[in-house]
């Protein structure tokens, strides 16, 4: 990656009057952190980065910052936001755009082909958290980290985030301008995690899963930074009538998880955020992975690829296959 040409497309797009901020990634203030950085002119372009441990998700911000409809009495903001994103961002952008969560002209897409990104808290184990930044680069395969003043060269095995392992689109599907060549996409790993579950009797993964939500601390991390968790007024908040109990119990917990992941079906493009921001460990996207397999065997549908269509829960074919719904 080009980090040069990277800051001097940023600086172009700032630079222009219809646009409010670009959204992308700098250091963060300690060890494998990044943080994502809202650049509003030409000189916050030289603390933009773009690295293996940019593995966030900056599309979520297009909601939450930008949340439509303004709010009556508001005037809009009709600049455009301008945002990096990688291949899985990227498909938040177009089933976003399939869903008008967002307007197509208000947003500049930037995109970024991407190798593949780091688990951070895998590498700490091995390399453990300093008070200064890392930095890290891709070398070949593999990654670069420089941690304490060494330069470490760190196969790609033994750091690369598990959704990278599974990516199927590494370059963006959806870009204004792109920075970079497109990468060769690699053969996903075959596995995810799902069969593993899938091969556990009723019983079993009744066991499993409720081992799995009884450690949840309904922090609401996982809904929060999800791309695609923006209704105004989610059904886990309401009181009248109250659909999830506040009560944090393995009911209750069962129940908003259950809500959650079915609200995502047909929608969830396997980012991993809700996963990599659980404090609980919780395995989120084996649940959202088996609901995107039955979708994409069932349907043979995938989200997030194109910015036309209907948006797969808001559709219906006579033909759809219905011998497994009970
Ligand atoms: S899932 Fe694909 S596009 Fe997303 S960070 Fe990993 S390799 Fe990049
Ligand atoms: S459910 Fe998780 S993996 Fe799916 S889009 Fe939301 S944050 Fe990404
Ligand atoms: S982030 Fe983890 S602990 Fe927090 S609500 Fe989601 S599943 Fe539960």
């Amino acid at each position: 990656m080009d980090l040069n040409k990277l800051r001097e497309t940023a600086a172009g797009i700032v630079s222009r009057e219809d646009v409010k901020y670009l959204i992308g990634w700098r250091r963060g203030t300690f060890g494998y952190r990044v943080s994502p950085y809202f650049i509003e002119d030409a000189a916050g372009v030289e603390e933009l980065i773009f690295s293996p441990l940019c593995i966030s998700n900056l599309a979520t911000y297009l909601t939450l910052v930008e949340r439509l409809p303004v709010p009556r009495g508001q005037q809009p903001d009709e600049r455009k936001v301008a945002l990096l994103v990688k291949g899985c961002d990227s498909r938040a952008v177009n089933q976003l755009l399939v869903e008008k969560g967002i307007n197509r002209d208000r947003v500049i897409v930037v995109g970024l082909p991407c190798p593949g990104m780091v688990d951070w808290k895998l590498l700490a184990e091995k390399y453990p958290e300093t008070e200064a930044p890392v930095e890290m680069r891709w070398q070949g395969d593999d990654f670069l980290l420089v941690h304490n003043g060494q330069e470490i060269v760190v196969p790609r095995a033994e750091a690369l985030a598990e959704k990278c392992r599974l990516c199927r689109h590494p370059n963006p599907v959806i870009s204004d301008a792109t920075v970079g060549e497109p990468v060769q996409p690699w053969e996903p790993a075959e596995d995810s995690g799902v069969g593993e579950i899938e091969a556990k009797s009723a019983p079993e993964r009744w066991a499993y899963w409720e081992e799995q939500f009884s450690k949840c601390l309904r922090c609401y991390s996982c809904r929060n930074v999800c791309p695609l968790c923006y209704c105004e007024d989610c059904i886990l908040d309401r009181l009248n009538p109250t659909w999830v109990n506040r009560a944090f119990n393995f009911s209750e917990n069962t129940a908003f998880h259950l809500a959650r992941a079915f609200h995502l079906a047909g929608r969830c493009i396997e980012c991993g955020e809700c996963e990599r921001v659980c404090p609980a460990g919780i395995p989120l996207g084996r649940l959202n992975r088996k609901l995107a397999k039955t979708v994409r065997e069932e349907y043979g549908f995938e989200p997030g690829l194109d910015a036309e269509g209907e948006p797969f829960q808001a559709s219906y074919r006579p033909e759809d296959p219905e011998e497994f719904i009970l």
